[in-house]
């Protein structure tokens, strides 16, 4: 099991959000070779603007772990995160991250800010980018497409 197999099964969870109309944003968080977390973006859904696919994931992984800290796991996001996320990524500890698409309107791994690698917080994480990148775009400009149109 590799990036593309993580990547493969965040992108399931972003499918779940696409068919709620819920803007498609997937993530599941691997631990020694199993998925302990997994979300896909439910804000409107549950009228809250928290409940990004990640935050799910990491609820639902910290549980598993039984600790707040999510330490020896990647969580895989289809599209990279936003200021929220990122700061949840750091708080958890999780050592390394991998998305699929850049947001550059309010991505935080580097295309707005890099809340993941700033020399002056308490954590920093590997990132990897462009894994399954075109599936996890087409993904998102199909929604806004098929928004659009509604409209
Ligand atoms: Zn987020």
């Amino acid at each position: 099991m590799n990036d593309e197999y993580f990547m493969s099964e965040a992108l399931k969870e972003a499918q779940k959000a696409f068919v709620i109309d819920e803007v498609p944003i997937g993530a599941v968080i691997e631990h020694k070779g199993e998925i302990i977390g997994r979300g896909y973006n439910r804000r409107n859904t549950d009228c809250n603007p928290l409940m990004h696919a990640e935050i799910i994931a990491i609820n639902e992984a910290a549980k598993i772990m039984g600790d707040w800290r999510i330490e020896d796991c990647t969580i895989y996001i289809t599209v990279e995160p936003c200021p929220m996320c990122s700061g949840a990524v750091v708080q958890a500890r999780i050592p390394r991250v991998v998305y699929g698409a850049p947001n550059p309107k309010a991505g935080c791994a580097g295309s707005v800010i890099n809340l993941l690698q700033m020399e002056k917080l308490n954590h920093r994480c590997d990132v990897k980018s462009g894994v399954l990148e075109e599936e996890c775009r087409n993904l998102m400009k199909e929604f806004f497409k098929r928004f659009r149109k509604k409209d």
